[in-house]
């Protein structure tokens, strides 16, 4: 068939209803499957058979859902995760387990910047947090002998750096590793990271895939390039037999195609349970039918409220991608020239107190823990989602203590620039 462009998958992709059947996806609300006879089933536990037996493993809905964002990012698999905190710790966990290193961007998102550098450095694997910004020479001296990946946002949450993907992916592979990049903030509607190398994509589909604030979930896709069999003394678990599957050697049975995300699904899900629910998955995949009209509104809104906020006295700084004034305008200019993201961050002038006062004014923009909504939101980051790092991890993490994160929703651009600008007039 021929290669359709993103608008139509969005809409259409992942699911081909026969005559009579569904228009829309069915949720298969089912925790189990039925079998004539065990014979059947054994095959389906020996990965010699493909079907479904346990929705702890795999569930239908949840698959068509998750062969919908596979097409959207280009990639060979893919399977949706209970959160994107869940996909980005399958992602890593993966590939890397205790005694392990890997190298991630200092600038990510609080909640994955806590789950490497707490709780997975708990488990024994050791994370490097190095600058997006850092040369290549730098880059190169913070692998490893035992590196297994390198992690990145395509825009980071909330510090809005840009990932100069080719830069890490380059470095990745010279060393033998793949690199992971967590593309929640972009969306394959505004940045693909498998044509630029990156080998693995995540999402938090919580937020713009959502889009409505319904269900939280998340998302791993594999771009099934990278040849893990080339590398079998640094990738045992995908290159050597798995005692606990069976026996069963994943790239020798799915090939470099379907081996990363086949051992994530047979392994990690069903000893960890980090499942979507099939109504959650049904609720993204309403979302994602209008990702690409969503997702141009958001764009066109920040860029909207970024230019007011940089004319604006009583803001000290603004950063977003899409205005020339920014740093990472550049990079964001040829990874994603259609637009960026809907979220604009900015320091307003008085810092920590006169952020929080224009919080407290703001009567259209809600007060939230989140992002990448359909209706417009805000965070002080500082005192929320961050207020478990320090200064010094604050500043690594580009997160100043006046920073304001202000999502743009979808509704009317002047709206949201009147309510600023009331906001800001009575600080
Ligand atoms: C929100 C977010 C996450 C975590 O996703 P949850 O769905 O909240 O678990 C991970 N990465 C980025 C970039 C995010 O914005």
């Amino acid at each position: 068939m021929e290669e359709r462009k993103i608008e139509t998958k969005c809409v259409q992709g992942g699911y081909t209803p026969a005559n009579g059947e569904p228009r829309q996806i069915p949720i298969i609300q089912s925790t189990t499957f039925k079998y004539a006879t065990s014979e059947e089933m054994g095959k389906l536990f020996d990965l010699e058979a493909s079907g479904y037996f346990y929705s702890r493993l795999q569930n239908p809905t949840c698959d068509t859902v998750a062969a919908k964002i596979c097409e959207l990012e280009g990639g060979t698999a893919a399977m949706l995760t209970s959160s994107g905190q869940a996909a980005n710790f399958f992602a890593v966990f993966n590939i890397a387990s205790c005694g392990d290193h890997v190298i991630s961007s200092s600038t990510i998102y609080g909640g994955t910047y806590n789950l490497f550098a707490v709780t997975m450095k708990k488990m024994g694997i050791d994370f490097t947090f190095i600058s997006p910004d850092c040369t290549r020479e730098e880059l190169d001296a913070a692998f490893r002998p035992n590196t297994k990946a390198v992690f990145g946002e395509t825009i980071a949450n909330p510090a809005l750096t840009v990932l100069d993907i080719e830069k890490f992916a380059d470095a990745a592979h010279a060393h033998g590793v793949p690199l992971i990049v967590d593309n929640t903030f972009a969306t394959p509607i505004n940045c693909k990271p498998f044509e630029w190398g990156a080998d693995i994509v995540t999402h938090s589909t919580t937020k713009y895939m959502d889009g409505h604030g319904s269900a939280v979930g998340g998302c791993i896709v594999d771009a099934g390039k990278f040849d893990w069999a080339a590398q079998a003394d640094k990738f045992p678990g995908l290159c050597t037999p798995d005692e606990s599957y069976h026996g069963v050697t994943y790239v020798e049975r799915f090939g470099k195609e379907g081996a990363y995300i086949t051992k994530a699904t047979v392994q990690l899900m069903r000893d960890l349970g980090s499942v979507q629910s099939p109504q959650s998955a049904y609720l993204l995949n309403l979302g994602l039918e209008s990702l690409h009209v969503r997702m141009e509104r958001h764009c066109s809104n920040a860029l909207k409220v970024a230019e007011y906020l940089e004319s604006n006295d009583k803001v000290a700084w603004v950063e977003y991608p899409g205005l020339k004034s920014c740093k990472y305008h550049e990079l964001a200019k040829k990874y994603m020239p259609n637009g960026t993201c809907g979220v604009v961050s900015f320091g307003i002038k008085g810092g920590r107190e006169a952020a929080s006062k224009f919080m407290k004014n703001l009567k259209l923009a809600a007060i939230e823990t989140h992002v990448a909504d359909a209706r417009t939101c805000c965070l002080h980051p500082a005192s929320s989602t961050h207020r478990q790092m320090n200064d010094a991890e604050l500043k690594a993490a580009g997160v100043s203590a006046e920073l304001v994160r202000y999502s743009c929703g979808i509704e009317n651009a002047e709206d949201l620039i009147d309510d600023i600008d009331q906001a800001l007039k009575n600080i």
